[in-house]
């Protein structure tokens, strides 16, 4: 029988893929790169990139491009069948993934080729390869002792149980809790949420209304609610889950998983030879040292905070001369703040939707990146596709076709939320020649109702923007060796760096005349619209860098201090550092570190400063272009080839210094935040 997954194609073969061909072709292909690796290894006694690492490197491609349509199909035409699939290749990748990382032999001949005299006439990506492989083969504890080994596997399994228990709490805690409502209780709700609060009651047999801790049903709530009561109800229902407080005190409680986790990470960290779990997230990162973290968070906090403080007095005093309320509780900030930002500038993003049709707003987007780097985008009339709402791009330099992406843009029932970009082939020499680059790009955007075109808030034109920018980073890439080409390799608090810069052309005037025409009459953005969404930009955005700034302090000095210094308190280094950055304090009874998933259950411990440090480039990139033209091409050049192209090649602050002629100053995110003294 023949799979598709195992032939060599320019693009996924999507029609012929079934759910049934994703374990078999992974199964096997694994087998044959584990057998290749032991053969290659036997071979040869003198290791080369020739007879080792370019053989190696065209296996794992070979994997890498037969599970990239499993996983997009996963999440775009999720099926039963297809998610099946989807998991039962992940315990086999993870195991593929610990067997090469503590492989010694393998691990021993890349140190040779290190210190080989051919290493040194090497081009910057091999040599990096080379380097970041050495340093994963050393935090995969490949030179450990047998027992330590032993004992680092232990800990990864177990630490990998408490991210997932913690998840499973959170969620079951999220579920647990569900509250009828009157119509009258939820005045100030608007339409929509309205409904969605009937639409839920119905389904569970009631016939008023049903408020959840889904983001979607508590967070308008919270927003527009003008009942104080419920607002305080559903706050604290929310901001207890998984702990000993509220109203499921006791149940889910992730206390404990808490504190094991950080002590393991602790542990773990001490067997790779590092004082503590933050030393060890900053081996893969762009920053240095935790020192240099702390000062730079800090250095944010005594900036940002004075304005924080004064839009804080600011909510407090219109709650106060508006509504007569005296004391504004945690239960109300968000919804005096929407009243607030509501009274100041009178614009919603459903004012700026028939301005931003799709059809203009990627026309907008092809002609920025244009003028910015050249580029000529056409669309693929025919190709092999998954679903009808996919679109297929080719991306053209200088005549010379350099890339592909597909383009999803609407929501629809089998597709998982959110936007995101993703590989489909990396840029490398294949066999001889050059395989070019191909993006997914995904977006959940609201599709087109009959024959008008989807029209877009300014946020989702954001987004589109952001993920366009990773999907630059991929495709416009120089590299070819694999770990290294596109984002491959790119340290994690650098690679939103391309991401977030893009956004900035969603707010220029000059952009903005490019981007926006009015579905039915062509007209741009007006002006006294474009002058609103611009004010309202900086709406609270010291309060809310603030807020950013105490769960990045948090996570990154509880993994620092936890079990050294005589710090075995997590509510105690909240609290403190809340004593140190915040404006607004929440109640005593507030857990929201028992649902801080980013760090407990996904890949943010010791790394959720990475949102910030990112933004400080982004901003600090971007402010070159305000100062030469935001359509100046020869920044757009040099932007191009130092960032873009060179991608994981080299360390992210030379080519951060490459471009922008100094280090990063925190002053154009502060400017662009509207934060002054
Ligand atoms: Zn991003």
């Amino acid at each position: 029988m023949s799979n598709p997954l195992l032939e060599a194609h320019p693009l996924p073969p999507f029609s012929r893929i079934e759910p049934g061909h994703a374990e078999p072709a992974i199964r096997q292909l694994i087998e044959r790169n584990k057998q290749a690796v032991e053969q290659l290894l036997k071979a040869n006694d003198t290791y080369s990139w020739e007879n080792l690492l370019a053989p190696l490197e065209q296996l794992d491609d070979e994997l890498a491009q037969a599970f990239s349509p499993i996983s997009h199909m996963n999440s775009v035409t999720n099926s039963e069948a297809m998610r099946e699939a989807y998991n039962a290749c992940l315990p086999l990748l993870s195991e593929y993934g610990t067997w090469t990382g503590q492989h010694e032999r393998l691990c021993q001949a890349y140190q040779q080729i290190a210190e080989s005299e051919e290493f040194g006439a090497l081009d910057d990506a091999r040599r990096k390869t080379i380097e970041n492989a050495l340093r994963d083969f050393r935090l995969a504890g490949v030179s450990l002792p047998p027992a330590q080994k032993a004992r680092y596997a232990e800990l990864r399994k177990r630490l990998s149980e408490l991210g997932s228990q913690f998840g499973e709490n959170v969620l079951d805690a999220t579920n647990a809790w569900s509250r009828r409502a009157s119509r009258e209780e939820l005045s100030g709700l608007p339409e929509t949420a309205l409904s969605s609060a009937r639409e839920a009651a119905r389904k569970a047999g009631y016939d008023d209304y049903l408020i959840n801790l889904e983001f979607p049903s508590y967070s308008p709530v919270l927003l527009y609610c003008e009942n104080r009561e419920l607002r305080e109800e559903v706050y604290t229902a929310n901001c207890t889950r998984a702990s000993d407080q509220g109203p499921s005190a006791g149940n889910w409680d992730n206390a404990a998983i808490i504190e094991e986790t950080l002590t393991l990470r602790l542990e773990l960290a001490g067997l790779l030879g590092f004082a503590n779990y933050s030393e060890l997230s900053l081996a893969t990162k762009m920053a240095e040292s935790t020192d240099q973290v702390m000062g730079f968070l800090e250095q944010l906090a005594d900036q940002a905070r004075p304005q924080a403080q004064r839009e804080w007095e600011e909510l407090q005093a219109f709650a106060g001369e508006e509504y007569g309320v005296t004391s504004v509780e945690a239960w109300d900030v968000s919804f005096y703040s929407e009243k607030l930002r509501q009274s100041r500038y009178q614009v919603s993003q459903e004012d700026i939707r028939p301005y931003l049709p799709i059809t203009r707003a990627l026309a907008g987007l092809f002609r920025v990146v244009h003028r910015l780097y050249g580029l000529e985008i056409r669309e693929v009339e025919s190709f092999d596709s998954y679903h009808s709402d996919a679109r297929l791009f080719e991306v053209l330099r200088e005549g010379e076709l350099i890339a592909r992406f597909y383009l999803d843009l609407y929501a629809r029932a089998d597709k998982r939320g959110g936007a995101w970009m993703d590989d489909c082939r990396v840029r490398r020499w294949r066999e001889g020649s050059l395989q070019i680059p191909v993006a997914y790009l995904v977006c959940n955007f609201t599709p087109p109702v009959g024959e008008q075109p989807a029209l877009l808030t300014h946020s989702e034109l954001t987004t589109l923007f952001h993920e366009f920018g990773h999907g630059l980073h991929h495709m416009l890439t120089r590299q070819t060796v694999a770990a290294v080409s596109g984002i491959n390799g790119v340290a994690w608090d650098a690679v939103e760096l391309p991401s977030q810069f893009l956004e900035n052309w969603c707010w220029e005037r000059e952009s903005l005349a490019l981007i926006s025409g009015h579905h039915e009459t062509g007209e741009a953005l007006p002006d006294p619209l474009l002058e609103k969404l611009l004010a309202a930009r900086n709406f609270q955005s010291a309060m809310m860098l603030v807020r950013q700034l105490e769960l990045a302090l948090f996570d990154f000095r509880l993994h620092r201090d936890w079990g050294t210094a005589g710090v075995s308190s997590v509510q105690a280094v909240l609290d403190e550092v809340r004593d140190q950055v915040a404006v607004v304090f929440p109640p005593e009874f507030n857990r929201f570190q028992n649902s801080f998933s980013h760090i407990f259950a996904g890949g943010y411990a010791a790394g959720y400063y990475s949102y910030k440090w990112a933004e400080v480039l982004s901003a600090d990139a971007f402010s070159r272009f305000e100062e030469e033209g935001i359509f100046n091409r020869a920044t757009g050049d040099d932007f191009r080839r130092n960032i873009l192209e060179t991608g994981g090649s080299r360390d992210p602050m030379e080519l951060f210094v490459a471009f922008r002629g100094r280090a990063p100053d925190i002053g154009p995110l502060l400017r662009h935040s509207g934060i002054t003294h």
